[in-house]
């Protein structure tokens, strides 16, 4: 997440809270970290050799219940980033109404170089730093960056040695070791909802079935959303990934598109479509354009290029502020990141209440109930949005900080 990442979350924030007449005193309790930790990890490397990593972990607001938030392994990670990735956390947990604050964590590493073994030592030796800090009525951290279910289960394990078992510390667990079933597709889900949501309020009679799509990315986020949107009759003419990408405007076969991407490492090269460069991606002709990549990609230099009529953010912070105005100017309804990619964190707090009930779902009682949410959630940003005649984005931030300053002045804020 870069600089520019970082004041477009301030930017949103503020936008909304003139919106709210919210005041100097509460904004900036709002917007101040409760805890901040940094953590020396000093772990044997395979050859003997001693290194020392830093650690942190940034909770932000823990009015609405325990703290939220991933942990990142990456050599950009550094106290800014985790804040403001933190302060995320607290808006997005609130927009969909989950009884969480927000946290988020990181470690500066070159994730890449390192072996397991090495990335188990650091992973226990974090939890060694910051037990004491987080737990199931705390702060219950989950995958982010080069993190996954293996290093969540490293987490819970050494907690649990400290504390006793405790499935519910963390999650994105893997499923055989009380992860949640329909957590790997989650955010994709969850991005697939918000777009039949938007459709449905703004697209003029159009449906998911009728609707052409352009997709950036073909990781977790951007192959599950694209996956189910096929499934559900939706018509993808481009997706990309860091390689390169491919089109087709006649709609691209989606499971074929998988098996490819899985053969090659790509779904550039794809033989049933013309090759697609991200920045052509960014300009489709598609109904609904959806960015599941990285931060940044819509900017001030190409939004005026965008000629889908949504643009749905699977990623985080893929539309910087000046990208965001020019959209509004030009008429796109933007469906904000931290409502759209919810999915993932709203499935993460299934996973703690079935650890916490000792109980586990069928992934069928999972997905239904993550459209019940994605649902509500949405109608809710919309009132809002439209009695006051703001953008979906403001509204979300208007819904999720009202949220939040309501309970912290319930309980007392000083
Ligand atoms: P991932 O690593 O699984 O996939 C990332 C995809 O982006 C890959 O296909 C990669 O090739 C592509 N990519 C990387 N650099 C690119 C570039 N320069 N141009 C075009 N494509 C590029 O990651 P993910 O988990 O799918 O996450 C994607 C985004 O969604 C991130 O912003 C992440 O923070 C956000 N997000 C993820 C989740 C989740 O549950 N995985 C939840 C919420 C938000």
């Amino acid at each position: 997440m870069g600089k520019s990442a970082l004041d477009t979350t301030l930017r949103y924030f503020k936008a909304a809270s003139r919106v709210m007449d919210l005041g100097d005193r509460i904004e900036k309790f709002l917007t101040t970290p409760r805890r901040e930790i940094s953590v020396e990890v000093t772990v044997e490397m395979d050859d003997g050799r001693l290194e020392t990593f830093v650690g942190f972990r940034v909770q932000h607001n823990n009015a609405r219940g325990p703290m939220k938030g991933g942990i990142r392994y990456h050599h950009l990670v550094d106290l800014d980033e985790v804040r403001s990735l933190a302060s995320l956390m607290t808006w997005k947990t609130s927009v969909v109404d989950l009884p969480f604050g927000g946290a988020k964590g990181g470690i500066s590493c070159r994730a890449e170089t390192l072996s397991e073994r090495e990335q188990e030592r650091i992973t226990r030796k974090f939890v060694d730093g910051i037990h004491d800090v987080i737990g199931p009525y705390k702060d219950v951290p989950a995958p982010d960056m080069n993190t996954g279910p293996q290093t969540m289960a490293w987490v819970m394990d050494q907690y649990s040695k400290y504390h006793g078992f405790s499935p519910a510390v963390v999650t994105g667990k893997p499923v055989d070791l009380h992860g949640s079933l329909g957590r790997d597709a989650a955010t994709g889900r969850g991005v697939m909802f918000a777009t039949e949501e938007v459709l449905k309020a703004y697209g003029k009679g159009k449906t998911l079935p009728t609707s052409t799509f352009a997709i950036q990315g073909f990781g977790n986020v951007g192959s599950w959303a694209a996956r189910l949107i096929h499934e559900a009759g939706g018509k993808i003419c481009a997706v990309t990934d860091v390689k390169g990408g491919t089109r087709n405007a006649k709609g691209l076969n989606i499971p074929d598109v998988v098996a490819w991407m899985r053969r090659t490492g790509s779904v550039d090269g794809y033989p049933e479509g013309e090759p697609c460069s991200n920045d052509e991606l960014l300009a489709s002709k598609v109904d609904v354009l959806i960015p599941a990549a990285l931060d940044g990609v819509l900017h001030k230099g190409n939004a005026k290029d965008v000629r889908a009529k949504f643009v749905v953010e699977g990623a985080n912070g893929p539309t910087t502020w000046e990208a965001d105005e020019i959209l509004g100017k030009k008429g796109v309804v933007v469906v904000p990141d931290i409502y759209a990619n919810a999915g993932g964190v709203t499935v993460s707090y299934f996973e703690w209440v079935q650890n916490l009930q000792v109980d586990t779902w069928e992934e069928e009682v999972v997905n239904r109930r993550l459209h019940g949410r994605m649902v509500s959630s949405f109608d809710k940003i919309r009132s809002v949005a439209d009695s006051r005649k703001i953008p979906l984005r403001t509204a979300a931030f208007v819904v999720a900080i009202g949220r939040v300053a309501g309970a912290a002045s319930k309980l007392g804020i000083s």
